[in-house]
């Protein structure tokens, strides 16, 4: 069967709508370019790079809201290798995990495998659903993520009422740090990679760690970890806008050139209008079509940077997206172990709202014209 050529006028402007990594600005690789000579291929211990890392730090505190005494830690790896940090420098003993998707029951694994951590305890929801944390007593830290990008649904970052005294909050706020609201004072720890809302490239792990998150780092750095695990060798190397080790520093350069521009467009107020307007273009539209449901059925725990549609049996959601694909509309396929028949869109702060509508009208043609 040929693929449906989808006419020139339908298209969006840009045709990336992949959750991670997601669509980067043409002005960013701009400002790479700029930097081509100058802080590319330098030494990340001379001033250029590290005045890149110093203006990623600050910048993310201010674009997240970051209370007094919050500190903005990076180091190498992305969040899957946070997940190994956290399990080595922020767990005391038993950690309890909400799961309710493939990411949280990633960094569920990790901390159950841990030969020195009690058993932590999993809330288990299903898929499209959210897991809250439960306070529980002797709980010292609870984990969840604010968007399950697998599943594209929203958790509140919000302490579990009656925790105990010290425990603290992990929050994976990959999916979701720069293009959802957040109330920090919430959380102790807010990490995430800049593949994803942040529109960088990946290989870098950001964490904005609480007065109660430092502590914790300071009570456990006498806890063997391997050294490119280590929080508090990263903690230390932040302080001086350094990381443990080589960064990426074309990631940095992207990232800043990113966090720049969301503040001067307004902050995380703006980003996070500009995702509602765009999820509410996907799951109107969806609402609208006899053949589309979003997959989320709670409002409330859409995820408003990644919506999961899906599709009526009739319509084979793969070859929707092969034909999306075919017509430089690309990354529409639903997150690979959830093997549901969907179509699953990245809708961070980089992609307009016009974007997505152009995108509505696709999936409109594709699936008359393949009908
Ligand atoms: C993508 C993602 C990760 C993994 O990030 P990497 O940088 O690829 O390790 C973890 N958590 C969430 C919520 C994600 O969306």
């Amino acid at each position: 069967m040929s693929v449906p050529a989808i006419p020139r006028d339908l298209l969006p402007a840009d045709g990336r709508f992949g959750c991670g990594p997601s669509r980067i600005r043409p002005a960013q690789v701009d400002a790479l370019a700029a930097l081509g000579t100058t802080v590319l291929g330098t030494s990340h211990r001379q001033p250029p790079v590290r005045h890149l890392v110093a203006r990623a730090r600050a910048g993310l505190a201010t674009l997240l809201g970051a209370p007094e005494g919050y500190e903005v830690v990076l180091g190498n790896g992305g969040s899957t290798t946070f997940w190994d940090v956290a399990t080595f420098g922020l767990v005391r003993e038993r950690a309890q995990l909400a799961v309710c998707g493939e990411f949280g029951s990633k960094f569920a694994a990790a901390v159950a495998a841990a030969p020195f951590l009690a058993e932590p305890q999993v809330v288990d929801a299903a898929p499209g659903t959210r897991a809250l944390p439960v306070a529980a007593p002797g709980v010292d830290a609870y984990g969840w993520a604010h968007n399950e990008t697998s599943t594209g649904v929203l958790t509140p970052v919000r302490r579990p009422e009656g925790a105990d005294a010290d425990a603290l909050c992990l929050v994976d706020g990959t999916s979701a740090a720069g293009g959802v609201a957040v109330d920090l004072a919430e959380s102790d720890v807010y990490y995430f990679a800049p593949q994803k809302a942040l529109g960088s490239d990946g290989g870098l792990w950001f964490a904005v760690l609480s007065p109660a998150a430092l502590s914790r780092v300071e009570e456990l750095a006498g806890r063997w970890a391997p050294a490119s695990l280590s929080l508090a060798a990263a903690l230390a190397s932040s302080r001086k806008d350094e990381t443990v080790n080589t960064p990426a520093i074309a990631t940095l350069v992207l990232l800043v050139e990113q966090v720049e521009w969301l503040l001067d467009q307004g902050g995380l107020a703006w980003a996070a209008e500009r995702t509602a307007a765009s999820s509410s273009v996907l799951y109107d539209w969806a609402e609208q079509r006899s053949w589309a449901t979003p997959f989320v059925t709670e409002a409330d725990a859409r995820s408003p940077v990644v919506g999961t549609i899906d599709l009526d049996d009739a319509i084979d959601a793969a070859a929707v997206a092969a034909a999306l694909r075919a017509n430089g509309v690309v990354d529409v396929e639903p997150y690979r172990k959830l093997g549901r028949n969907q179509l699953r869109v990245g809708m961070f702060p980089s992609t307009p709202p016009e974007d997505v509508e152009a995108l509505t009208a696709c999936v409109d043609f594709v699936v008359d014209a393949l009908g």
